[in-house]
């Protein structure tokens, strides 16, 4: 035993093999001078045996130890580098040595065991190669002449349910599909010839049945005489192609069924390459016309300057682009409209796929709304009025700068509805604060009150104030416009107003109490003077009987005087009495036939008619309303005046009438001396006469007597009238 140690001992020094013993930990226990001169000097004993191996192989260590460790009875190997150069084949194994795990390493150096380099390459190549081979994804195959598999990688197992050792000597072909048979054949034929089959497609059958998609890389070397291939499941791709086809189709539907008109044009040329029915639709041409045209016709003058200017600064040729533009329809009405551009290659040119979209009536409404805004900005600057926006949401008042004007505070101390609310008169304060509230409570548009507001001086103003209230369509109150009016010198002038009319009715009064007081007088100093007046003229007569013979001539002249002036005394007490009873009659209005009261003035002035060879000519008269004894009056009055104040000419009078409202217009025509102009409104004031006795008797009295029953049936009276031709009176009477 003693000498078979011994025996091995010198064996293990002397050899040029490498021999080396580890502890369980894989720490060098014993080694040989082999070994040791693999690392010259350095020291050995107790080393960290993987340590000594090159990085990348310390993984097919630690797998051949793991190995090991599970069967312990057959000893694992494997090859690598060791110390600076040395390629070695080691040969390991383990032993449990008193319960405690040993591994005993023989390693030859390759090279110098005869072994050529590049057997060793191939070694290791065979070994890469199977190491990829399993790991490929892809299955990696090479065909004989025949067609059949030479060997085939682990993946067919998981792409075509098969193992390598099920298809290894099986046909090709009788996996493919039979539809895809003839062309497998023929691209195999090209193939041999020498062609690329990068594209070459076919579907194999799996073990399952189902059809796999495969696109293979195929070589044929013609040394070998096999086809070396790979073969790719392409289900994948397969499916997000037909996703891609199936989106094609449903990015046409968008582009060509989009409700925003949508173009391509080509950037070269700037022609349409495709349009969609939106723009059909809303520009008028019809989708082969577009296709005639470039985007420039789309546009006026102006426009197709502008985009050629642009085109030549950027070229169009940013990758999006955006922008406003005015486009022209067919029909050659103008519109609004926002383009978005976006670059791409469209049927293998340069192009753009535009976006339109028609803001015309933005733009307006933008336009209106601006407009609106100008028109309340120079409303508000205009007027007098304190113009004010009450956003009702933020409860934010904008005011205009009358604000400032009219009530004396500054821009800064002006604000918010508080404010408001705390300079209102604290009399009118709650009512107003209350009706508005209200008001939007109700959902009225319209509100308007009157109050008064604190000015900065402390005094009030009278403010009319009158808002408009607008709702969204929930009815939710959203903003208040309102203006202010100072109505202080209203206020003061109606006051004003009101005390003046007080007094004027006071004066009124006083004055229908003064008239009826004249009246009376009038009245009682006409009845009353009647008897004396009487008893004069009475005494005088008889003075005149008894002492005829004893009185001289002068004295019965005077005496005739006299007697003349009592007459004309009594005359005017009598027209004045008649003036005053004008007011004081009682009798009643009624029916009045004027044509009876004509026939009967006719009657009256008979003879003097007869005298003069007059005429009255007259309509049928209608009937009016009135008072008949004024009624008759009236016209008597006025038809004695017009047969008095005659000309040369016999006199002719006219009557005639028209409708006037409710009431009857009538005008009594003669052609007399006529009335100056001057004198119109002076003829109808008591006593007031234009002639002197001697050429025409009378009192004055009555055209005022007509004007004051005209009056009193709420009619009126005036005149035309020239001089020496003759005058027309007309009055109006109810019907
Ligand atoms: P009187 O006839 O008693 O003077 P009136 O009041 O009837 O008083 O008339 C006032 C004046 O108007 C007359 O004095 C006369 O000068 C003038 N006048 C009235 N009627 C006519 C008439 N038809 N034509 C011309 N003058 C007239």
């Amino acid at each position: 035993m003693n000498q078979q140690k011994q025996l091995g001992s010198i064996l293990l020094q002397s050899s040029n093999c490498y021999f080396v013993s580890l502890d369980d930990k894989e720490n060098i226990t014993s080694y040989n001078k082999a070994f040791q001169k693999l690392f010259g000097d350095k020291p050995l004993q107790e080393v960290h045996f993987p340590a000594l191996l090159p990085g990348h192989l310390i993984k097919h260590w630690r797998h051949t130890i793991s190995q090991l460790n599970k069967n312990e009875s057959t000893p694992g190997s494997f090859i690598g580098h060791i110390g600076p150069t040395q390629v070695v084949n080691w040969e390991i194994a383990a032993y449990d040595i008193d319960s405690k795990l040993t591994y005993e390493l023989i390693g030859t150096p390759v090279t110098s065991a005869g072994q050529s380099e590049n057997e060793l390459q191939l070694k290791w190549l065979v070994n890469d190669l199977e190491k990829i081979m399993s790991s490929s994804l892809d299955i990696i195959c090479t065909i004989d002449e025949e067609g059949r598999f030479i060997t085939i990688s682990e993946a067919s197992k998981y792409i075509l349910g098969y193992t390598p050792r099920e298809l290894i000597g099986q046909y090709y072909l009788k996996l493919a599909h039979p539809f895809d048979v003839g062309r497998t054949i023929r691209a195999a034929e090209k193939i041999k010839q020498g062609y690329d089959s990068k594209d070459l497609e076919n579907r194999f059958v799996h073990k399952d049945g189902r059809l796999i998609p495969l696109m293979w890389s195929m070589k044929w070397d013609s040394v070998d005489k096999r086809f070396y291939g790979v073969g790719r499941d392409v289900t994948d791709k397969k499916k997000s192609e037909q996703e891609l086809l199936d989106s094609e189709g449903k990015y046409k539907l968008l582009f060509y069924k989009n409700p925003l008109p949508m173009w391509i044009f080509e950037l070269e040329t700037l022609r349409f390459l495709e349009v969609n029915e939106a723009a059909t639709e809303s520009y008028g041409f019809s989708r082969e016309e577009f296709l005639q045209m470039t985007i420039l016709e789309l546009r006026p003058d102006e426009e197709k300057q502008r985009l050629l200017q642009l085109h030549k600064l950027q070229g169009l040729n940013t990758p999006v682009h955006q922008g406003y533009w005015v486009h022209s329809k067919k029909d050659g009405t103008l519109m609004q409209v926002e383009i978005t551009a976006h670059q791409l290659d469209y049927e293998g040119k340069r192009a753009k796929l535009v976006l339109a979209s028609d803001r015309t009536q933005q733009v307006l409404a933008e336009q209106e709304i601006i407009r609106t805004n100008e028109r309340y900005s120079y409303v508000s600057k205009a007027t007098f009025n304190v113009v004010w926006d009450w956003d009702l949401q933020l409860d934010i008042i904008e005011w205009n700068d009358i604000a400032v004007e009219m009530f004396g505070y500054t821009s800064e101390e002006i604000g918010d509805v508080k404010w408001w609310q705390k300079h209102l008169h604290p009399d009118d304060r709650e009512r107003v604060v209350t009706n508005l509230q209200r008001h939007i409570n109700d959902r009225h548009h319209h509100w308007e009150d009157e109050y008064r507001f604190t000015c900065a001086d402390g005094s009030y103003k009278h403010i009319f104030d009158r808002g408009f209230i607008i709702y969204d369509e929930n009815k939710t109150p959203l903003r208040m416009l309102g203006a202010m009016q100072d109505v202080s010198d209203l206020k003061s002038n109606e006051l004003k107003l009101k005390e003046l009319n007080f007094s004027l009715e006071k004066r009124a009064r006083e004055l229908a109490e003064s008239n009826a007081e004249l009246e009376r007088f009038a009245y009682v100093a006409s009845h009353d003077l009647q008897e004396p007046l009487r008893m004069v003229s009475s005494f005088l007569q008889l003075l005149e009987k008894r002492y005829k013979e004893k009185l001289d001539v002068k004295a019965h002249e005077y005496i005739a005087f006299a007697v003349d002036g009592a007459e004309r005394m009594k005359g005017l007490i009598l027209d004045l009495l008649e003036y005053s009873r004008v007011n004081t009659s009682k009798e009643e209005r009624e029916k009045v036939e004027t044509n009876k009261i004509i026939e009967e003035v006719r009657l009256t002035y008979n003879n003097v008619l007869q005298e003069t060879n007059g005429e009255i000519i007259c309509d049928d008269l209608p009937n009016v309303h009135g008072t008949r004894t004024q009624v008759m009056q009236l016209f008597q009055n006025i038809i004695s005046n017009a047969l008095k104040y005659r000309s040369a000419e016999p006199p002719i009078i006219n009557i005639t009438y028209k409708k006037a409202g409710n009431y009857i217009e009538f005008a009594i025509s003669d052609n007399g001396i006529g009335i100056d102009e001057r004198f119109f409104h002076k003829i109808f004031i008591i006593f007031q006469r234009l002639h002197n006795r001697e050429h025409y008797s009378g009192t004055g009295i009555g055209l005022a007597i007509c004007k004051k029953i005209v009056e009193r049936h709420g009619g009126k009276i005036w005149l035309t009238s020239t001089p020496g031709k003759g005058s027309t009176f007309y009055f109006t009477l109810p019907q």
